[in-house]
């Protein structure tokens, strides 16, 4: 959004402020790293910049799957990687959802989570022997196996069998969210929302109505880095992802957070009678390319043949609606310290895992800043270099 040069002039201009680290963008990321910069350095002025609402990216519109991520993840960084480096990366998601479990939701008697496991599904033997390599071993990763007949009842009519990995969380975002807020106001950081970041300049960071002076930056945009900056064009790509929640009519106990691979399908039940499904976004890849948030008629037509010939669901569809992921080329984040005329950190590109890696990929953003290291965890996954 811009600020014309009428409405600047008439009442939008606010005072200018300051403050030690300016966090921009309010999303599980930018929340979770002024979290722990108050943890390690209580003494700092710590402030958000949101430019609408916390929440309003995708960490408010993902499907809540708290989870260190799905057999097919982990398949895939292997292969990539090798299995000490992508169990390097497992024990990281690991580590970072106990934190999670341990800092925000077990504190917050608000927060209805409810602890699962992720559930990567195959529907026959056949596409099982095909998916399995010789590289991985999913045991490697904590994941076992379950028969068809341990399945939950429901599923044992269309699927062979399942890799089940636990403990993993079930949560709303926007309630996680709205607690690590709660958290921060009362440790005195200050959430402005509602106000976008233009542009660094060498005191800070220059707003649609002020100029806020800051010793250090975070972005924490993920997805909406290249909005930001064009330097970000082909480092972090907005993908939108589509998602539809419907209320079931029958019994349907599945307690898990599935993923259902050769779908390209993910979806859990919430506490209630509501199943909440995403993926199918290779119907439609080009289209699907993008930062702004919109409806695909052929993904969510995909979703609902999903739920009524893979799930036979008789459903009453509730809403619908997507969401922008940021995708590096190596799919992992990128955190790094860039070239700025402020010292500036940027958090980003999580490739549609950030409720699993985002609070402990904050707390290494909050170790940069506090420059207890000098290199993040996924420093070692591809170095950057930004000039901002
Ligand atoms: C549909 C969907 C389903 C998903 N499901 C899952 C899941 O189940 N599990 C999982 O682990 N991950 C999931 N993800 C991915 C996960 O939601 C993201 O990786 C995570 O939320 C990223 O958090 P973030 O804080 O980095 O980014 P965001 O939440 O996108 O936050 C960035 C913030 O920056 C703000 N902003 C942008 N530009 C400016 C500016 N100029 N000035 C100020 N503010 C600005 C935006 O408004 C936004 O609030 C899903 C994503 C989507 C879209």
């Amino acid at each position: 959004m811009t600020t014309s040069h009428w409405l600047r002039q008439h009442s939008f201009r606010t005072p200018d402020i300051t403050t030690d680290v300016l966090i921009v963008g309010g999303g599980y990321v930018g929340l979770s790293t002024a979290y722990w910069l108050t943890e390690m350095r209580p003494d700092l002025k710590i402030t958000v910049l949101e430019r609408n609402q916390c929440g309003a990216g995708a960490s408010g519109r993902n499907a809540g799957f708290l989870t260190k991520g799905s057999a097919s993840f982990f398949k895939s960084l292997t292969q990539k990687w090798g299995v000490e480096k992508a169990q390097s990366i497992y024990n990281f998601a690991e580590e970072s959802l106990e934190l999670v479990h341990q800092h925000i939701l077990r504190a917050s008697p608000e927060i209805k989570f409810e602890r699962s496991s992720s559930v990567t599904l195959f529907q026959n033997e056949k596409q099982f022997q095909e998916w399995g390599t010789k590289e991985f071993n999913p045991t490697d990763f904590k994941f076992e196996w379950r028969e068809q007949e341990k399945l939950p009842v429901p599923l044992q009519a269309k699927f062979f069998g399942a890799f089940e990995n636990a403990p993993e969380y079930k949560i709303n975002p926007m309630q996680l969210l709205g607690s690590i807020k709660k958290l921060l106001e009362v440790r005195k950081v200050q959430i402005i929302e509602n106000v976008s970041a233009f542009e660094l300049t060498p005191e800070g960071v220059q707003t649609e109505v002020n100029t806020i002076k800051a010793k250090q930056i975070v972005l924490a945009l993920n997805g909406y880095f290249p909005q930001f900056s064009s330097i970000f064009k082909d480092v972090i790509v907005p993908r939108r992802a589509q998602m539809l929640a419907v209320e079931i009519e029958d019994e349907f106990n599945c307690p898990g957070l599935h993923y259902d691979p050769p779908e390209r399908v993910y979806w859990r039940k919430t506490q209630d009678k509501v199943l909440v499904i995403g993926g199918k976004r290779l119907l439609d890849e080009q289209g699907e390319t993008g930062d702004f948030e919109k409806i695909s008629p052929v993904i969510q037509r995909g979703l609902e043949q999903y739920l009524k010939e893979q799930l036979n669901l008789k459903y009453k569809v509730i809403h619908r609606w997507s969401g922008t992921m940021g995708f590096t080329d190596h799919e992992l984040p990128l955190i790094a310290k860039a070239s700025a005329p402020t010292e500036t950190f940027i958090v980003g590109g999580f490739s549609g895992h950030g409720m699993g890696l985002g609070f402990r990929s904050a707390m290494d953003v909050a170790e940069l800043v506090t420059r207890q290291k000098s290199e993040s965890f996924f420093g070692a996954f591809k170095k950057v270099d930004f000039k901002l």
